[in-house]
Formats: C-alpha cells, sequence, structure tokens
C-alpha cells in the first residue's frame, strides 16, 4: 500500500505517528494510499525548521523571491497534466474541471510574481520640519494554512504563493482525504529553488490542527472548509493571539428574473450546480425563480440534470464524477431523503443512477433537482455539498432579495436578469460578498480578492489579491530626522505642526 508521508524541510518526513488515515479513489471506491497523521510533537518539530528558515528567507529580496515563484509557475505548467490527474485520483471531479481548478491556483502565483511590486511602500517627504515618514509592509514569520477537500490544488494555492512571496514560511495541512497534490506541489517548489524549511507540508487530523493553533511560533493562520470548523479556528487562533482569516461554508443562491435570458440561466445554472458534483464553496445550490417564470424554469433544468453524464473523472465526456467518499455521499443521499420528507418536490432523483460498469463500488450520485422549497426546511437552510439544486419560488424582486438577505452564508450569489436596475439594485443591496450579474459563479480573479460575508468568513481579510498581501504583512511606519544644525529643544507637548 502506498504511503503518503509529510514534506518538511525539502524532503519526505515520515513523522512519529502509527495513526493513518485511507485515502481513497472515489471513482472505484477502493482505498488507493494510506496518509501518515502527524503527532503534536511532529507539528512543533516542522515549526522548529519554519521558524528557522524564516531567519533567512524573509531576507531574501523580493525580486529573487519572485524568481523563484516565477520557475514554479513554469513547472506547474509542465506538470499540469500529472497534478491534474492527483485532483481527479483523489478528489474525483472530471479532468477539464480539476485543471481549470488547477489554473484559478496557478493564476495567484503569476499575481504573486510580481510581488516586488506589490511590496511597495509608501513615503511622505516632510511631515514635518526635516522629517520624513515612510511606511514598510513586512512578513509576519512562520503561517499555517488549512485546507478543505474540495479544491486540493486551488485552495492551498490561494495561501501559500502569497505567504512565500512576502517573506514568510509555510506550513501547510490539507485535507486528509486528498493530500496527495500538496506534496507534489511542494516538490515543485523546491525544484524551482525554494529553499528548504520555508514550505513545508503537514498531514494529519484534528490534533495537527490543534498544534497548529496553539503553538506560540505561528504567526497567522489561514482556514478554508466548513463553518463549525471555521468558527473554532477563529476562536482558537484568535485565544493564541494569532492573525486569522477562516473561510466557511455557503449556500449559494441564484435570482432568474422573468426578464431573464433563460436558455442562459439555465446554463449558467447547470454548471454552477452540477460542476463538481456540487462539491464547490461557490456551487449554487439555490435558485430563485421570481414571479411567472417558475415552472418553465424547472422543466428546462429537469431536461438538462436528466442527460447529465455521471461517471469516473477520467473519462472523456463526463459532466460529473463521483462524491469525494461513502461517508459523504451517505451525508448527501440523507439530505434528498430529508428533503422529500419535508415536503419539497423531488423533480429528478440522483439516487436512482446506474453506476458505470466496472465502478459499481465508486461513490456516486445523479444530478438531483427539487421543486417547491421553502425557507423553513433543512434541504434549504443547510449547506448538502453535493449535486442537489433547490428551486425556491419568489412572488417578485423584493421577496427574492429579502430571503437570501437572511440566509446565514453569504458567500456567492448570481441573479440573471436583462434590466440594469435589477442587477444594480441587487449587486448594492445583497448581504454577500461576491455577486454575479449574468455570472454563475463570480469567484474573482487572483489580484482581486475572495471571500464571503455573513457565516462565510470570520475574520478581516480575504484571500489573494491585495487582501492577501494584508493579511501576510504587517504594517511599520518610520518617521525620521537627521542632524541638521538647527538646535534641537525638548518638548513636553504632543508633537503636532502648529
Ligand atoms: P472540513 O471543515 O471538514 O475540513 C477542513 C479542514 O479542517 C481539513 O484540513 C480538516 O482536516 C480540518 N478539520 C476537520 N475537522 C476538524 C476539527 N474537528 N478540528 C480541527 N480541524 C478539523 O471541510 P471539508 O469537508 O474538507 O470541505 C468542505 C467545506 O469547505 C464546505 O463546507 C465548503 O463550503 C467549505 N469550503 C469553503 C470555501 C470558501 O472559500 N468559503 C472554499 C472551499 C470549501
Amino acid at each position: 500500500m502506498r504511503i503518503i508521508e509529510h514534506f518538511v524541510n525539502g524532503k519526505s518526513f515520515p513523522g512519529s505517528s502509527k495513526k493513518t488515515s485511507d485515502v481513497f479513489n472515489p471513482a472505484t471506491g477502493e482505498v488507493s494510499a494510506k496518509v501518515n497523521l502527524a503527532t503534536k510533537k511532529d507539528v512543533d518539530d516542522v515549526v522548529a525548521i519554519a521558524s528557522k528558515a524564516f531567519l533567512t528567507w524573509s531576507q531574501v529580496p523580493p525580486l529573487q523571491r519572485a524568481r523563484i515563484l516565477f520557475k514554479f509557475k513554469e513547472l506547474i505548467e509542465k506538470n499540469s497534466d500529472e497534478l491534474t490527474k492527483i485532483i481527479v485520483s483523489e478528489h474525483g471531479k472530471v479532468y477539464d474541471d480539476a485543471k481549470g481548478s488547477l489554473t484559478r491556483g496557478l493564476e495567484v502565483v503569476e499575481f504573486a510574481c510580481g510581488i516586488p511590486h506589490l511590496l511597495k511602500g509608501e513615503f511622505t517627504e516632510n511631515v514635518g520640519t526635516n522629517v520624513d515618514s515612510w511606511s514598510i509592509r513586512q512578513p509576519l514569520g512562520v503561517c499555517a494554512g488549512i485546507t478543505p477537500f474540495n479544491f486540493p490544488a486551488m485552495v492551498p494555492m490561494w495561501m501559500f504563493p502569497l505567504a512565500i512571496a512576502c517573506g514568510n514560511t509555510f506550513i501547510l495541512k490539507p485535507s486528509e482525504k486528498d493530500p496527495s497534490c500538496s506534496i507534489k506541489l511542494a516538490q515543485l517548489l523546491k525544484e524551482a529553488g525554494l529553499p528548504d524549511g520555508v514550505f513545508n507540508v503537514v498531514n494529519g487530523d484534528k490534533e495537527s490542527v490543534d498544534a497548529l493553533l496553539s503553538n506560540p511560533n505561528i504567526s497567522a493562520i489561514s482556514f478554508v472548509g466548513s463553518t463549525p470548523i471555521a468558527k473554532y479556528i477563529y476562536e482558537n487562533a484568535a485565544k493564541f493571539e494569532k492573525r486569522v482569516q477562516a473561510l466557511g461554508g455557503a449556500k449559494n443562491h441564484c435570482v432568474v428574473m422573468p426578464d431573464a435570458d433563460l436558455d442562459q440561466a439555465v446554463a449558467g445554472l447547470m454548471g454552477a450546480a452540477y460542476g463538481s458534483a456540487g462539491e464547490r464553496c461557490m456551487a449554487q445550490s439555490v435558485a430563485v425563480a421570481v414571479g411567472n417564470i417558475a415552472d418553465e424554469l424547472v422543466d428546462k433544468l429537469a431536461k438538462e440534470v436528466n442527460n447529465l453524464k455521471v461517471g469516473p473523472g477520467l473519462d472523456k465526456g463526463m459532466d460529473m464524477g463521483p462524491l469525494v467518499t461513502a461517508q459523504h455521499l451517505e451525508k448527501v443521499t440523507s439530505y434528498v431523503d430529508l428533503g422529500v420528507k419535508e415536503g419539497a418536490k423531488l423533480v429528478v432523483d440522483g439516487r436512482k443512477i446506474k453506476k458505470p460498469q466496472g465502478h459499481e463500488k465508486g461513490f456516486y450520485l445523479g444530478g438531483c433537482l427539487f421543486d417547491h422549497v421553502k425557507e423553513n426546511m433543512r434541504i434549504y437552510k443547510e449547506e448538502i455539498f453535493g449535486p442537489v439544486l433547490s428551486v425556491v419560488r419568489a412572488k417578485n424582486f423584493n421577496e427574492a432579495l429579502d430571503l437570501i438577505n437572511k440566509h446565514e452564508f453569504g458567500n456567492g450569489v448570481s441573479i440573471f436578469t436583462r434590466d440594469g436596475n435589477s442587477a444594480r439594485t441587487f449587486s448594492s443591496h445583497i448581504k454577500v460578498g461576491m455577486v454575479g450579474v449574468n455570472i454563475p459563479i463570480p469567484v474573482p480573479m487572483a489580484f482581486h480578492s475572495f471571500g464571503g460575508w455573513k457565516r462565510s468568513l470570520f475574520g478581516d481579510q480575504n484571500v489573494h489579491g491585495m487582501e492577501g498581501v494584508r493579511f501576510y504583512t504587517k504594517l511599520k511606519t518610520i518617521t525620521s530626522r537627521w542632524p541638521s544644525g538647527i538646535k534641537a529643544t525638548s518638548n513636553f507637548t504632543m508633537p503636532t505642526m502648529n
């Protein structure tokens, strides 16, 4: 059986624990590897290595750091097929989708390559007579990233390229469900010339996360995952006096106005609801049909959902792969059972899917479509994280807006309309962090920043873009005067310009 170790100080590291976790190939249902789970001592040892590496890495000029990232970018491009296949083999998503997610991660590397420009400070000459003042951004120290299973390349790449570009060292704790991609990225960083100890991967479960949270030599924690764990990370990182950004779960709505181009809305909804088998934090899991458009929308969606091609992610022409684990499949299926019990109309039942030949033990679920979903149902209120789309009917625009604004999550949202005023009013009044107008998945590009509102993000700074640079640096402002021959006098009042 293949054993997945940690990657520490530029090489593979087995760790001291006998504890492992199974890694599955979701397409076949078979265990493909076992991943070692780190102990607190393992984590503390890695933090000591990353702390030492920080002393030299933080002094490397930004241009030289950028040159390593340029090389890393080239290596990702060269190895993109292998990286994509690793994602597919442990996550299950289809090849093109996996490749797209890798590209979105790569874009953050491209952004981070501009670090010499991004780190430029501000200078004011003569803030007082013969006194100058300037602000600079300095790295924090050792930063840690704790990431979810659904984007094993992209989400870690939201974090570490900018963190190390800013002069920090980094410890990544990827999801134990699909850890291999992080190890490959670590090997590529080494090949690109990154000094040992600057980027490390520690595999583990709650024990390793708790060890990262409590270690006094970790300065900042970036987390992406479910809301209960995001809240736990936020509270505990703050308790141990760390900077923290903790991105949580979602329930993303797509409002379809009566004047929308319905075919465009249906095409957008299909990809956004069922792409990656709905295992995306920006998946659209609720379609809000406004006014008299609902019946036609549901008919068109049902036709498409019934035609979804579900199979192994490496097979050509598939729309959707399996879910990540048997446990997750059971969870999502139980939500479909629940929706029926709660009284929603199950228009398309993906539970009946015939599993692909030779893959009978794979974790497949077909696309599911509910109509007449109500605000008080658990299938509406809770994140399902699978290929399940709920249609909620709203009488008018204001009802749709209120519905979304009352929801506990506020990650992404879209509106499909031909009316500029509806789009503008919606964008202005919606309490959600990322908004699409006739765009189904409004994931911001790397040079903007990603993050939700309400219980979809705990903390102050979003990830990547300038918010990312601010998160991974602290501001220092220096005010200086040089002897100029003017006689110095003591002044016991607050210094002012008067
Ligand atoms: P998860 O919360 O179960 O796990 C995320 C990370 O936390 C993993 O590394 C895991 O090992 C660790 N973890 C799990 N339980 C823990 C515990 N009790 N104590 C400490 N650490 C723990 O999330 P997941 O199932 O891997 O990923 C899916 C979730 O991530 C969904 O809720 C999805 O919406 C969310 N997500 C959010 C975003 C976003 O940008 N907001 C992006 C991607 C995924």
